[in-house]
């Protein structure tokens, strides 16, 4: 027996170690797939040292294939092998990326079993070799293309299968890229850290880039699978940053709508009895009501998940479109309700004027049957301390808070009124901000003069209405700086 009837079992070895390596690679996880294609890779070298020098000895050929297997993993020390790669994809399969000391000990796994191969393709043959002296040529010439066609068959099973995963890995990384395009464009101002979407907006490029290139050369067998993996990662960490968001504006929003509704069931309250159209009360309550709704749908919204973000979103915009119904239909009730009430533009309506609670009202100290508002009255005090360094006494107090009662005392029979009164209720001596002097009955008075110069430095003015050319001329009323004139 000569050494091409060797060659001709050593051939086909080689390729089911090619095809062992390809189906490892497309059907085993990667932490085995890499372990496995390194050992078969030096098996498959030390079979192909067999074939094309036969007479090497089978310990030397499979010791200096070890041998180059480990410098080859050593070059990878230097970076080059990926130059290479970067030139020609195809040497990726032969030369590896990245240095792992334990591949050696898989390149002499690999390499002591290529040893095996070729003792038992040499013993094999040699068989062969003794069963044909005995008998005919006609099992040899049968045997051997049988052989060859048999692993042909294999070979070709696998690459088609091979080229098959790969294609499919394709098709589902193009269907995850298609959610993930969504999830991107959907979440645009949505996230509460745009990082997320800068990293999604990277792994889509990225998985992009990997789709257009060639398949088996350039995007082997699971590359399109890890990169779908960190698109579906990426797009995870989104919806996360999308809930974290949503949650934090249904707070706010809920933060926000409970003054809103506390200010209108005041005014609704407080308009009730009063000579006011019933439309605008009507449509506050029916705001109130969708306010109502509205929170009780937003319950247990800190258990939604990130999958739920956008019902999150839409429960906070609720919210907030409630809260702004709200505040409209409060706003309508006041301004309907003082134009029912209040004669006069400068008189402005509000629910609390004379009900200033007694906990937000001090005395005057020198004219303690007065009463102003606690925070405006350190001002005034500062105030008559001034005034009484010119004038030698305190600024005398005829009237400061007025309750409605004190209000509808002042004004009078409705049908009669004094026409120096507000009505109750449009009074800013309801709200405990307005003050009136006594000794101050023209605007040519000395006190109302020094007044006039000086009340600003302390916040208190006098109102345009009271102005000697004003519709009520009261050189006596002053009010403090905070006192309201609008909704
Ligand atoms: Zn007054």
């Amino acid at each position: 027996m000569g050494f091409p009837a060797r060659r001709a079992l050593t051939a086909p070895l080689a390729a089911v170690v090619v095809a062992g390596g390809l189906a490892a690679h497309a059907w085993l996880p990667s932490a085995a797939a890499g372990p496995v294609g390194d050992a078969l890779y030096a098996t498959l070298v030390v079979l192909l040292v067999a074939l094309v020098r036969p007479r090497t000895r089978t310990w030397v050929a499979a010791a200096v294939v070890w041998g180059i297997s480990a410098a080859v993993e050593a070059l990878q020390l230097t970076g080059l092998p990926a130059t290479v790669v970067a030139h020609v994809p195809l040497a990726r399969y032969a030369l590896g990326t990245t240095f792992a000391a334990v591949d050696l000990a898989w390149y002499a796994v690999g390499a002591a079993l290529g040893g095996l191969l070729v003792a038992f393709a040499r013993s094999d043959l040699d068989a062969i070799q003794v069963r044909h002296t005995r008998t005919a040529n006609r099992r040899h010439r049968v045997l051997v293309p049988a052989i060859v066609a048999g692993v042909l068959a294999v070979a070709v099973a696998v690459t088609g299968t091979l080229a098959w995963t790969v294609r499919g890995e394709a098709r589902d990384l193009r269907s995850t890229l298609g959610s993930a395009r969504t999830a991107l464009a959907q979440s645009k101002g949505q996230v509460a850290d745009d990082a997320t979407r800068t990293a999604l907006s990277a792994s889509i490029a990225a998985a992009e880039s990997l789709l257009r290139e060639t398949p088996i050369l350039q995007r082997g067998p699971h590359d399109a699978v890890r990169a779908g993996d960190l698109v579906t990662a990426d797009v995870d960490a989104v919806a996360a940053s999308r809930l974290t968001k949503a949650r934090s504006d249904a707070d706010a929003a809920l933060t926000a709508l409970t003054p809103v509704t506390a200010r209108a069931t005041q005014v609704l309250t407080a308009t009730d009895g009063l000579a006011v159209p019933a439309p605008p009360r009507t449509a506050l309550s029916t705001a109130l009501d969708a306010a109502k709704s509205a929170t009780a749908a937003a319950a247990g919204l800190d258990k939604a998940t990130p999958a739920q973000a956008a019902q999150v979103e839409e429960k906070a915009a609720d919210l907030t479109a409630a809260a702004r119904t709200v505040h409209q239909a409060t706003v309508a009730l006041l301004t309907a309700t003082d134009a029912a009430l209040c004669p006069y533009p400068d008189q402005v309506w509000f629910p609390e004027d004379g009900k200033i609670p007694d906990a937000d009202l001090a005395p005057i100290p020198w004219a303690p049957q007065f009463r102003l508002r606690k925070d405006v009255l350190p001002r005034f005090v500062a105030m008559d301390a001034a005034f009484k360094a010119q004038f030698g006494h305190d600024l005398v107090v005829n009237s400061a808070y007025r309750s409605v009662a004190d209000q509808q005392a002042v004004y009078g029979d409705p049908a009669h009124p004094n026409p120096e009164a507000a009505p109750p209720g449009c009074s800013n001596h309801g709200l405990g901000t307005a003050i009136d002097i006594k000794g101050i009955t023209t605007p040519d008075n000395a006190q109302y003069a020094w007044l006039a110069a000086h009340s600003q430095e302390y916040g208190w003015y006098h109102p345009a209405w009271a102005d000697p050319t004003g519709r009520l001329p009261e050189p006596w009323h002053w009010q403090a700086d905070e006192t309201p004139t609008g909704y």
